[in-house]
């Protein structure tokens, strides 16, 4: 056994399995090199860190079940000059993820809110929190089932755990009273320990309508709304400016409210599919 073989096999026991993939060929160039014992050392050990702290972001940004990868970057603010640059310089500063903040994006459909949300995700992600993405209604029915099946103390976890959570499209569809007892505790129990990052085309007052039970929507609110940010976006579909621009009709055919229904509709499963297999 040569001590290069040594060499891998303690490489492999502390789990330096970067240096372990270059070590011949930084032995070979410090060989002709010479660098100081200590530079060659560093240079060996800060590879490790580096490709080790990338893998555990791209970890979290696999755990985080995005729907789609934007970030802030790519929001085009010019677009909708009614949203507070303020307010979205604010939120990328992340205070309110130290802070255990709220923030909810309020308007109709197609104008950034889930851009939004998923890009402050991505930041959090790259400031070393986590995050986790589901639709409301993925949420309630998910939390349904482990409730139904007794589980539902460890299920929470999935949704109490991460730092930031994104709960997307409340209002899109009525949640039974089931499912707002289910929101409610999940919102309650994140109170002042994580942040919700939450999306709505209903304004606070049709809240009660949503949930079918103005006190349980009020209790939920309560909490939501003490330490958030609430950002109104009133302005136009970004996704029925893409269409303008390609030349389409401003109002979408049948068979795009058909496709894209389709398309939601196994993303959705898709991403239900993969909370189901989140390991806990
Ligand atoms: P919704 O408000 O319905 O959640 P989305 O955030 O999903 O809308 O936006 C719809 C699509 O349009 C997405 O692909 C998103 O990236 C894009 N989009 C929306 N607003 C903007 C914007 N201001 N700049 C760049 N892209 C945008
Ligand atoms: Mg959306």
């Amino acid at each position: 056994m040569t001590v290069i073989d040594r060499l891998h096999g303690t490489l492999e026991q502390l789990s330096l399995t970067t240096i372990g993939d270059v070590l011949e060929s930084r032995l070979e160039a410090a060989g002709k090199e010479t660098p100081a014992y200590a530079d060659f050392l560093e240079g060996l050990l800060s590879l490790e860190v580096v490709s080790r702290r990338d893998r555990n972001l791209q970890t979290r940004m696999r755990m985080a079940h995005f729907p789609y990868v934007k970030t802030l970057e790519q929001f085009d603010l010019a677009f909708q000059p009614n949203i507070d640059e303020r307010q979205i310089r604010e939120l990328q500063t992340l205070r309110f993820v130290h802070e255990a903040q709220n923030a909810i994006f309020l308007g109709p459909p197609g104008v950034g809110k889930t851009h939004l949300c998923v890009a402050l995700a991505v930041e959090a992600i790259r400031a070393g929190f986590s995050a986790y993405f589901i639709t409301t209604q993925d949420l309630v029915a998910d939390l349904g089932r482990a409730a139904r099946s007794g589980q539902l103390e460890k299920r929470l976890r999935v949704y109490l755990r991460p730092k930031v959570l994104v709960i997307d499209e409340m209002g899109y569809l009525p949640i039974d009273e089931m499912g707002a007892t289910l929101l409610f505790q999940v919102v309650s129990a994140r109170y002042e320990r994580g942040s919700i990052l939450l999306t709505s085309n209903k304004s606070y007052r049709d809240w009660g309508a949503i949930f079918g039970d103005q006190v349980l929507a009020t209790a939920v609110l309560d909490r939501l709304l003490h330490h958030a940010t609430t950002v109104n976006i009133r302005g136009e579909s970004y996704r029925l400016r893409e269409r303008k621009k390609a030349g389409l009709s401003t109002l979408p055919t049948v068979d795009s409210v058909l496709s894209e229904a389709s398309r939601d509709a196994s993303e959705g499963s898709r991403r239900r599919h993969n909370a189901n297999t989140e390991e806990v």
